[in-house]
């Protein structure tokens, strides 16, 4: 297996001296393709031969035969993947970053995050732009880039990421696919997608200004959401399959100061509507009563789902909900491939979520240098 930075470490030792080194064998192998393999061979040795020690030449050399494009990938540009790809250049690592739709994840959703420290309040959206910016500074993102398949190599050790748009050999990986939106399931809501409902109230609450809409869910992301439409003066209601909230205290007393009509022990049975939404069925479990009333928007937020297709796909171990089983050094049962976020998980947050892929970028790198060392 060639470890690309790792082994040139071990060659010329210090950071430094990895990354002056790594950009000659850039240049070199740039020179090969333009000048075919022999010559650029030679000309890494005569370029070398008095610099470097014998094996270091090899690596070298070893470098340049190998179709070997990383030494890791990450799998998805929310807070978790961001952070891995920045941590793991910041190692010296090889690193990419690929995301099949914009960076940030669900994060950009979040009307407002009020508990990732060192910002007492910031939109979701505005600080997912922060990490990005930041992010860019060290390690590649290719957006709108959707992974497909990953497979081990059949050469020793490596992994083959398959995108829409291209393939990419890895040494390791790390996915931080995320989570989605779980779907309520009630009647009409596939048909009234965007026409009315939603699953992101700051990216189009601002269309039901002065109009009555529904949140349905209970959690954090509920609450939330009700909060924000009512600050931007939608008429709220919310409803709760139960009769107690689930989350947190603050955000129920935010709640219920500003005065949100919640429906307890209700489930929507059908959206109703004509080009848009009109209407909604509920059904309160406790009375047995069912309701027609007119809404215009329905948000729903009752949780999320795994993005597991390519953690089941290449055979990683899950728990009985989809989320991936992660150690605490973030290992999967895989060699080299990790997970960090919401894919395990957990505590999710985003402060959880950076911590997991510094956690991950920092073990690859750890495991990648023991491997060079053998
Ligand atoms: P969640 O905590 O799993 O809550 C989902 C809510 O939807 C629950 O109240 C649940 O009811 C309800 N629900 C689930 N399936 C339903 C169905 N089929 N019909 C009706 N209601 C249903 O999800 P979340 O609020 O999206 O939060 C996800 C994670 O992100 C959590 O860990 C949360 O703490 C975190 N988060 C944190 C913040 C923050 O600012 N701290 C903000 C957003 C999210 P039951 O209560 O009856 O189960």
């Amino acid at each position: 297996m060639s470890l690309g930075f790792l082994e040139k470490a071990r060659s010329v030792g210090g950071p430094d001296a990895i990354r002056t080194h790594d950009l000659r064998l850039v240049k070199a192998t740039s020179f090969q393709l333009d000048h075919g393999p022999i010559d650029g061979v030679i000309l890494i040795f005569i370029r070398y031969a008095s610099a470097y020690k014998i094996n270091s030449i090899f690596m070298g050399f070893d470098i340049m035969k190998k179709e070997k494009d990383y030494d890791l990938i990450v799998v998805g540009a929310g807070p978790a993947g961001m952070t891995a790809g920045m941590y793991s250049v910041r190692s010296g690592l090889e690193t990419l970053v690929v995301e099949k739709g914009i960076g940030g994840g669900l994060s950009n959703e979040a009307p407002v995050i009020e508990n990732y420290p060192g910002f007492k309040g910031i939109g979701g959206m505005e600080l997912a732009e922060k990490m990005k910016a930041q992010a860019a500074e060290y390690v590649a993102i290719k957006e709108l880039e959707e992974v497909k398949k990953i497979e081990l190599s059949e050469k020793e050790m490596e992994l083959v990421v398959f995108t829409e748009k291209d393939s990419y050999v890895t040494n390791a990986v790390v996915l931080s696919t995320g989570t989605k939106h779980r779907r309520l399931g009630a009647k009409g809501e596939a048909e009234f997608l965007g026409r009315g409902i939603s699953y992101c109230a700051t990216c189009d609450g601002f269309f039901f200004k002065g109009k009555p809409v529904i949140v349905v869910g209970g959690g954090d992301s509920a609450v939330k959401e009700a909060l924000y439409l009512k600050n931007i003066g939608c008429e709220v209601t919310l409803i709760h399959r139960r009769k107690k909230l689930r989350a947190e205290r603050y955000l129920q007393k935010n709640l219920e100061e500003a005065g949100v009509h919640i429906l307890w022990n209700s489930v929507v049975k059908e959206i109703k509507g004509d080009k848009a939404v009109r209407s909604v069925v509920s059904y309160d479990k406790e009375s047995e009563i069912e309701d027609e009333f007119p809404v215009e928007g329905v948000f729903i937020s009752i949780g999320e789902e795994p993005v597991n297709k390519l953690a089941a796909q290449m055979g990683i171990e899950m728990d009985k909900n989809g989320y991936i089983i992660a150690d605490k050094s973030q290992r999967t049962n895989l060699e080299r491939v990790y997970a960090a976020g919401d894919i395990t998980g957990g505590v999710r947050q985003v402060v959880v979520a950076c911590a997991e892929g510094a956690i991950a970028a920092t073990s690859a790198y750890n495991d990648l240098l023991e491997l060079s060392t053998k």
